[in-house]
């Protein structure tokens, strides 16, 4: 079951980082439930299709499992779709244009797994994929499995109140039936705009930083402001399309993402007086850098 010294950055959408000691992909909930119990309380990390993860150079200390396998169904019926936490979020948002369910354009070019879907509560400004959950399922490093509805859950944006050692493995999401027509053009404006206004074409890891918010507007208009739209550092780059992306531009670093980012904060608290914090999720650093860019050690 157990690799040793994977190389993360093949595993991560960024392409950044070192390496994990131990490494586990998990193919059936026995294997998944048989994994957390054999940690004994030691910490471990869950790596979905890393699409939201920066992995420091040196890599992380403690074991990491992905779900795979077993773990990868999307299930469509009369009115809910039923995911493994393995299965990709374009698979999800597939069936559901596919089989014209409406309600689920905000997801369309969104990459990643539905697990760390769930744990992010990816989705657009406006709608988390909690606001479709019917009930979702986690194991426990006790190795239990524990199923919870979203007022169990309590969604917030890009977050939900679930043990960090939780693993989900599954979920069940409404969707009901819609206009075929109306679900095909929904998707493809989504579709349109997000590639439109963000990078695909480079490896980056979405939105770096949450949304200030009033007075101060979205995290993209206070960097432009801070004058670091366009900003390069070794080899990573504040995109000229959008400011708060940061891509790696062939052979960026963590460390010159993170360089960036302390800049930018540095420089953001200047003009505007606020602190931004990192959507990200921050993987292997140590306390001092992880305070740089204002990430919970
Ligand atoms: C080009 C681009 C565009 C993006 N656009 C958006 C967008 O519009 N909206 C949005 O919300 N996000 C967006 N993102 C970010 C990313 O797509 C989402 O955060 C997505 O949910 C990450 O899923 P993942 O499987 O890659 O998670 P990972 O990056 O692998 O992990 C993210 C977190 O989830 C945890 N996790 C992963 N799997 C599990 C599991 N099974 N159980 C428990 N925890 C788990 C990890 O431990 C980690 O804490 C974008 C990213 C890119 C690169």
């Amino acid at each position: 079951m157990w690799e040793t010294d994977v190389p993360l950055a093949t595993l991560t959408r960024y392409r950044i980082g070192g390496l994990a000691p131990r490494f586990a992909r998990l193919e059936t909930m026995a294997d998944l439930l048989d994994a957390v119990r054999s940690m004994d309380g030691l910490e471990y990390r869950v790596l979905g299709w890393g699409a939201n993860v920066l992995v420091s150079d040196r890599g992380v200390s403690e074991p990491v499992l992905t779900l795979t396998g077993e773990f990868d169904s999307v299930l469509l019926s009369e009115h809910a779709m039923e995911a493994g936490a393995g299965a990709g979020l374009p698979a999800l948002v597939g069936d559901a244009r596919r089989g014209s369910r409406t309600g689920w354009e905000f997801l369309e070019a969104v990459p990643g797994s539905v697990g760390g879907g769930l744990r992010m509560n990816a989705g657009s400004v406006d709608v988390g994929v909690w606001d479709r959950v019917l009930w979702a399922e986690a194991a426990t490093p006790a190795g239990e499995l524990i199923r919870m509805s979203p007022a169990d859950a309590r969604p917030t944006y890009r977050c939900v109140d679930v043990p960090g050692d939780w693993v989900f493995t599954a979920a069940s999401f409404e969707a009901p039936a819609g206009e075929a027509e109306e679900v095909h053009s929904a998707h493809v404006e989504r579709r349109r705009q997000k590639i439109e206004s963000q990078v695909y074409e480079l490896p980056t890891c979405g939105s770096i930083w949450k949304n200030p918010g009033p007075p101060h507007g979205s995290a993209w208009e206070v960097v432009d402001r801070a004058g670091m739209r366009g900003a390069i550092h070794g080899g990573a780059q504040i995109t000229e399309r959008h400011a708060n992306f940061i891509a790696n531009l062939g052979d960026a670093t963590a460390a010159d993402v993170l360089w960036l980012m302390s800049e930018t904060r540095r420089r953001v608290a200047d003009t505007e007086g606020i602190w931004l914090q990192p959507e990200i999720c921050l993987w292997g650093f140590d306390a001092e850098e992880l305070d740089s860019v204002g990430a919970a050690a």
